[in-house]
């Protein structure tokens, strides 16, 4: 089977959240049999020391195998669009991606060999089902079919007809007037209407976004094309995040050692810990939150789990970062509140090292979204024997239950959080209820491997 992917982010070159890790798991675990290839843009601060490069039109091609992926990044001579030194918040977004959309199919023409599944992820590459149905198949591009996995509804790209007209692509065309926008184009909902299978990337989301308040604006487009939506969720690499081997946390553990062992070196985990970020060394409950500070992760409930384990005596620590400056105002505030308080300690940085030392350590992890299409942390908390804490939405729906693997909360209200986290402190007392839920936490798999049989099934019903 000839599979591309089509996406903004790959990991580890250019990465910024699930998406990076969801693609990268993907690919990786099809390129064993199948032949996979994945293109992103060739941003400037990716390196490329040993890539082969080629050219044709005003388009520059590098080529690298990552693993057993083969990596194509892409890049214009004539615009610089990816010259930049992050992968979005630009102004120019939507004219970045809709050409990413064209100049893939462009050299995938170019290459000239027929492929099974074109593979599109959210909105950056989901025009590039609607250009290939209109445009490239009659240039002459052989695709049996095309999947649109959707990783977050609610970044759609929507923007002028203009934008499409720069390519010369006749833009009004994808306005879908008779439909549900008017005067502009959805680049989401291109790939809604044009793709053969829409994957949302878990089972409960693919039904909320069916919904006013999931959907964003694109649930009437989702109803429409209800018969090729699915749900499927995604899953970590469990070889990165693996604490008999992870490289960055002192003391390791696995689902085969007996549950003291467990308990023992995740408490000196936490003693290294505190010591790290000079919190106070003790064995109080360690509540952590990890996360993108943005609203979809519940801010407001992050803060009030803070201070509700607070009083219930317990540590917290945030590891988080935002681009949203009324956010940062916020936890800044929040920061020189406890300025003082050792048990507290707020970190604002993206740092994949400190949070593996995180989840290695603490006993809890808070997941309070508003809402969350899938979400890792979740599963990555489970490896780690980290009990989550998350609302019952989305993909934490389908992964965490209650007093099982984790405990849950339903409404999205500060008093149900402060309920559930008083009721999980209580219960980590309770020594014999805690060692059945580590058990079956750290016992949970949420391998690529399982998800792989998934897609496997998927693209072989679309195929034959
Ligand atoms: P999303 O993709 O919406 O950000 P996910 O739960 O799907 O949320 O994935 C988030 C991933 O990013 C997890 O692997 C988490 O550990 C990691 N992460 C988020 N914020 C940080 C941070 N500040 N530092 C290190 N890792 C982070």
């Amino acid at each position: 089977m000839r599979i591309v992917h089509l996406s903004a982010e790959f990991f580890p070159v250019s990465t910024v959240g699930g998406l990076a890790e969801v693609v990268s798991g993907l690919a990786n675990g099809f390129a064993e049999e199948e032949n996979v290839e994945v293109i992103i843009p060739k941003y400037s601060f990716i390196e490329l020391k040993e890539a082969r490069k080629s050219c044709f039109d005003d388009i520059e091609v590098f080529k690298i195998k990552i693993k057993k992926v083969d990596l194509t990044l892409i890049d214009s001579l004539k615009v610089d669009y990816f010259k930049r030194k992050k992968i979005y918040g630009y102004k120019d977004d939507e004219d970045r991606f809709i050409y990413f959309s064209n100049i893939s199919l462009q050299y995938l023409l170019n290459k000239g060999e027929e492929i099974d599944i074109l593979h599109l992820h959210d909105w950056h590459t989901s025009l590039s089902a609607a250009l290939y149905k209109d445009i490239f198949k009659k240039k002459g591009l052989k695709i049996k079919k095309i999947v649109l996995t959707i990783h977050n509804v609610k970044y759609q790209g929507e923007c002028s007809y203009k934008k499409l007209n720069k390519i010369k692509i006749e833009g009004k065309k994808y306005i879908f007037k008779k439909k549900f926008f008017l005067r502009k184009v959805n680049l989401l909902a291109c790939g809604v209407f044009y793709s053969d299978k829409i994957v949302a990337v878990s089972p409960t989301y693919s039904k909320e976004i069916l919904t006013k308040k999931q959907g964003y604006g694109l649930q009437n487009a989702f109803l429409e094309n209800r018969n090729k939506l699915t749900g499927i969720l995604n899953g970590i690499d469990i070889s990165k995040w693996d604490p008999m081997n992870d490289p960055f946390i002192r003391y390791h553990f696995s689902n085969h050692d007996d549950i003291k062992k467990i308990f023992d070196n995740k408490r000196l985990n936490k003693q290294l810990l505190q010591k790290k970020l000079k919190m106070k060394i003790n064995n109080k409950p360690l509540i952590s939150f990890v996360g993108r500070l943005v609203p979809q992760k519940g801010p407001a409930l992050v803060i009030e789990a803070l201070k509700q384990t607070f009083k219930c005596n317990g540590q917290f620590i945030i590891l988080g970062s935002s681009t949203i400056k009324s956010i940062q105002r916020r936890f800044k505030r929040l920061k020189r509140r406890f300025k003082l308080n050792k048990d507290v300690s707020i970190n604002f940085l993206y740092d994949e090292e400190l949070s593996h030392l995180i989840y290695a350590a603490s006993d809890f992890m808070v997941i309070p979204s508003l809402f969350e299409p899938c979400g890792l942390v979740q599963m990555i908390s489970f490896r780690y024997g980290t009990i989550p804490i998350a609302r019952e939405i989305g993909g934490l729906k389908d992964t965490v239950f209650d007093e099982k693997n984790g405990f849950t909360f339903k409404k999205f209200s500060k008093r149900e959080l402060r309920k559930v986290i008083k009721k999980s402190i209580n219960f980590w007392e309770d020594h014999h209820k805690l060692d059945k839920m580590i058990k079956n936490m750290i016992n949970e798999n949420h391998s690529w491997d399982q998800v792989k049989v998934k897609y496997f099934d998927l693209y072989k019903n679309l195929l034959f």
